[in-house]
């Protein structure tokens, strides 16, 4: 329409990645403009957040484990669904304002990209939530998707590609082709899972009691699915959980690839399943063109080794694999005619 054409010159037309961990934005020709933990303070046992609701983001994730008995720090989409739809919203509108207000004007169009295993009824929260946070027009598109337009796929060719895309909470592996996902799998077990494993063995190893954000460090640091050329170790801090005082231990990241194996095999078996799926003439083009690894999970040290050689197909780790999903809803704004074909082929729409 002429009309929404000539809206569209002026609009600031967003695109979001609504991760479990990491939300983005970005604007129409300018990039990615935000880019925060995807986390909320509120006060506990309510749904009230906190600082005339600027306690989101960045602001929210230094309160994480620290704070008082009457703060909690949240994460809505926590494990790939929507915990609370009102917190969901808070934080949406937040992020979009803190991008919208730098313009005047005209409601922007936004396309977000959302967690493939969420439900129809969450599709629509989403939905609602951007538009009462002034989006003019919403577009929900499949992460995995995105993924694959953000790291310049063919996705509308008549040839199959594979994205792993390792979030926080999910891990999402799916095949495209003609601007489809012809199969896809969405397990609960990412990079929270792999944090929970590092926790959990500090303690029983050690009797060494450890917050979140440091076993994400430790994982960060020296974790790992293959072994090292070079292994690594590292100074933790924590609590003794029998003398009940703080302490330290050193651990190496033999011990922590030992730790990581249980999440690592789910994420591998994964996809084995979707490669199980996927019908013979498809599964045939994935020899030759591999999968793509994205995600901050797919950063963890040797997964893409270890990907390639329990599956037999080639692995390439997306050059900057926490943004290519963000980049993706990007390019769809720019490509108005896939946005269409996408829809298309995504038959739940709503
Ligand atoms: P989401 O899309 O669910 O928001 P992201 O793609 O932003 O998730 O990835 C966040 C996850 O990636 C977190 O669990 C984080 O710990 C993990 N991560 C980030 N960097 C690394 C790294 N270098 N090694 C291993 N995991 C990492
Ligand atoms: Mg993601």
């Amino acid at each position: 329409m002429l009309f929404d054409k000539l809206l569209g010159l002026f609009s600031l037309d967003m695109g979001i990645d609504l991760g479990t961990a990491n939300t983005l934005v970005c604007v129409r020709g300018e990039g990615i403009v935000l880019s925060e933990p995807s986390v909320v303070a509120v006060k506990r046992g309510t749904n009230q957040v906190l600082l005339n609701g600027n306690a989101v983001g960045l602001v929210a994730k230094e309160m994480w484990g620290k704070t008082p008995a009457n703060i909690v720090a949240i994460r809505p989409l926590k494990d790939g669904v929507i915990a609370d739809f009102d917190i969901t919203e808070a934080m949406l509108g937040y992020f979009i304002r803190k991008v919208h207000n730098r313009k005047w004007g005209v409601k922007p169009r936004v396309v977000i990209s959302i967690p493939s295993g969420i439900t129809a009824v969450e599709k629509r929260a989403v939905t609602n939530s951007a538009e009462r946070a002034g989006a003019r027009k919403v577009y929900l598109i499949e992460e995995p998707m995105a993924a694959g337009i953000g790291v310049g796929l063919p996705v509308q060719e008549p040839t199959a590609n594979m994205i792993v895309d390792i979030g926080g909470g999910t891990t999402e592996v799916a095949v495209i082709s003609l601007a489809g996902i012809v199969t896809s799998e969405s397990i609960r077990v990412a990079g929270d899972e792999m944090d929970d494993a590092v926790k959990h063995y500090i303690k029983r190893t050690y009797n060494l009691l450890i917050g979140d954000q440091t076993a994400e460090r430790i994982k960060m640091q020296i974790g790992s699915a293959h072994p090292l050329e070079e292994e690594l170790s590292m100074e933790v801090k924590g609590v003794d959980s029998i003398a009940g005082l703080p302490r330290r231990a050193v651990i190496n990241s033999e011990e922590i690839r030992d730790a990581l194996r249980e999440p690592v095999e789910l994420i591998i078996n994964a996809v084995k399943v979707t490669l199980e799926k996927t019908p013979p003439e498809l599964a045939g083009d994935l020899v030759d063109n591999g999968m793509i690894l994205c995600g901050g999970g797919g950063l963890l040290r040797g997964l893409d080794k270890v990907l390639m050689e329990e599956t037999g197909i080639p692995c390439t780790l997306a050059a900057d694999p926490l943004t290519v999903v963000a980049k993706g809803t990007a390019e769809i704004l720019e490509q108005i005619d896939l946005l269409a074909k996408i829809l298309a082929s995504s038959e739940d729409q709503i």
